[in-house]
């Protein structure tokens, strides 16, 4: 079977778009996660807690967590400080973000898009030397909700020049959920990323899977019980949910190593947690093969 592989990515950007749960409870689904055979966790982000409170507690966490050596854990940062708070924690993968759209940019980072990529040459060297990896996400990949549209031109600018400077890895990120199938393979036909961030905020993020699997990505980002809003818009869905994806992959003969009624049961405490209904079709409604 050809393997996809799966981050998931609750504990950080879905808890972040979330109301603020307790460290413990952080912890608990990290370790949860990491009992579901998913081998990649996106675990916590070393941003300033005035900025976003929510990942205050990045080092009481990740210090907690049962570090599996089967699993590949990364930190997302905003800067340079960031980074540094990232490798005297210990985290070997680092993923920084920067937005194709300078408004955008700004909104979550107060500086332009140029001046982040600015910092990001500064900060690949100090990664590197730590001996870690540095991943960019490129957010607002797919469009902007202050810009509109983004010219794939401009996406292929910022990564030319990441790549140039030394980044490891590259990440689109749909951050609000404006990529369609025609957008994937549109922008996929400018510039390659290796992996792809998918939100379902408008109901088409397994068809952008569905899509950019048909084109050759194998490695997608994915939110158990598709936590995490949208920033922009109110009530909407996040994340996808790994469960959908997971289940859509597995029944396609793709294989992920994940466990889905483990993965389920994650989702499943999750919902407690959260105290809400999560958008998760399958988190509902159980798996095609459960019958009555
Ligand atoms: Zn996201």
């Amino acid at each position: 079977m050809s393997a996809i592989s799966i981050r998931e990515v609750a504990p950080r950007d879905g808890l972040q778009n979330e109301e603020p749960v307790p460290a413990d409870s952080k912890v608990q689904l990290i370790d949860a996660l990491g009992g579901t055979g998913v081998r990649r966790i996106e675990a916590v982000s070393f941003v300033h807690p005035r900025a976003i409170p929510q990942m205050a507690d990045a080092d009481e966490v990740w210090a907690r967590v049962t570090k599996r050596p089967d699993i590949r854990y990364s930190a997302l940062i905003p800067n340079t400080r960031g980074a540094q708070r990232a490798i005297a924690a210990g985290f070997r993968e680092i993923e920084v973000v920067v937005s194709a759209s300078d408004t955008h940019n700004r909104r979550n980072l107060n500086r332009s898009t140029e001046e982040s990529l600015d910092d990001i040459t500064g900060l690949i060297p100090l990664v590197h030397e730590a001996g870690a990896t540095l991943e960019v996400i490129v957010a607002t990949s797919f469009g902007c909700p202050f810009e509109g549209d983004i010219d794939p031109d401009r996406v292929a600018g910022i990564v030319a020049r990441v790549r140039a400077d030394g980044a490891d890895r590259i990440a689109f990120g749909d951050t609000t959920g404006m990529a369609t199938p025609r957008r994937v393979r549109d922008l996929l036909s400018a510039v390659r990323p290796d992996l792809l961030h998918f939100h379902n905020t408008r109901g088409t993020g397994l068809a952008n899977i569905l899509t950019a699997l048909d084109l050759g990505v194998t490695e997608f980002d994915a939110s158990v019980g598709g936590i995490g809003g949208c920033p922009y818009a109110p009530g909407a869905s996040g994340n996808v949910a790994t469960e959908e994806v997971v289940h859509m992959l597995h029944d396609m003969g793709l294989d992920t190593g994940i466990d889905l009624d483990a993965l389920i049961e994650v989702a499943e405490s999750a919902e407690k947690l959260l105290g809400k209904q999560l958008p998760s079709g399958v988190l509902r409604a159980g798996p095609r093969t459960r019958t009555v």
